[in-house]
């Protein structure tokens, strides 16, 4: 589902270059949950905008559900931002709006007919366990409950991959868990690959298959994270 290949991100700055990705080669399979682990200023940021886009590889090769990521543009970005979807730490809800219409804006966005997006959403509030707060504002819901609506919205449009920035990094250890535990669900149940950065290792051994540990720009070890996390 996603293959990189001697991907280097170089940013250049008056003060000299950062090479914030160096020399990744990484390769994630379909329906795994896969954990990017490292400290603040790791390349774990700059590692997940090569993935959806949002950043152009400085060399290297960067491939998601089998589209080359770096030679592609304008519309066929935008489809391939439909595919690979993005949850944040800080939820990026649109505060002016509803539970339902956050939900449905993704929808309306891709020019899904009313009807369609109305059951569609319907649907997605149930996947997410929102029932009886589709009419809420975001400033209305707690932590766990925005991340919810995040997480239908990123998965409105069907996609194949989900991309997770520090998804539980602003919930209490409670709401962690149960964030954790509907991401595992929508893995088992749509089979959706999930990536996930975090620097926080309780959230990789709770949920994740593989993981990569990543420092000054390189992935420094990777594998089963019972293999990786096993005690000395
Ligand atoms: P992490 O997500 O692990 O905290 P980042 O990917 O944000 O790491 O950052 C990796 C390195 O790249 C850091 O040294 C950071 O300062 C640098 N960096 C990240 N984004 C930019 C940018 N847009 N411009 C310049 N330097 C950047
Ligand atoms: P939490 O209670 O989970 O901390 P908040 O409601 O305080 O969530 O908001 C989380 C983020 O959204 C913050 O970064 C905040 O600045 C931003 N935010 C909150 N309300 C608004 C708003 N009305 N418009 C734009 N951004 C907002």
């Amino acid at each position: 589902m996603i293959k990189l290949s001697n991907v280097i991100k170089l940013y250049r700055l008056k003060s000299g270059n950062v090479k914030a990705v160096d020399s990744v080669n990484l390769q994630i399979e379909k329906g795994e949950i896969f954990g990017i682990i490292g400290y603040s200023g790791a390349g774990k940021s700059t590692l997940i905008r090569l993935l959806n886009g949002l950043e152009k590889p400085t060399s290297g090769s960067v491939n998601v559900a089998g589209r080359t990521i770096e030679r592609i543009n304008g519309r066929e970005l935008r489809k391939a931002r439909q595919e690979i979807s993005m949850i944040f730490q800080h939820f990026n809800l649109l505060w002016s709006r509803t539970v339902r219409e956050n939900i449905a804006f993704p929808l309306e966005i891709a020019g899904v007919k009313k009807n369609e997006r109305l059951k569609r959403v319907d649907e997605l509030i149930k996947l997410v366990g929102l029932e009886g707060r589709e009419d809420a504002y975001p400033s209305q819901l707690s932590g766990g409950q925005k991340q919810r609506v995040g997480i239908a919205r990123a998965l409105a449009n069907n996609p194949k991959v989900l991309l997770c920035d520090e998804a539980t990094s602003a919930l209490d250890p409670q709401t962690t868990d149960s964030i954790l535990e509907l991401l595992v669900d929508i893995n088992k149940r749509l089979g959706l690959t999930i990536v996930l950065i975090t620097h926080e290792m309780h959230v990789i051994r709770k949920i994740c298959h593989r993981v990569a540990v990543m420092e000054n720009g390189q992935i420094v070890e990777h594998g089963d994270v019972l293999n990786v996390f096993k005690n000395p």
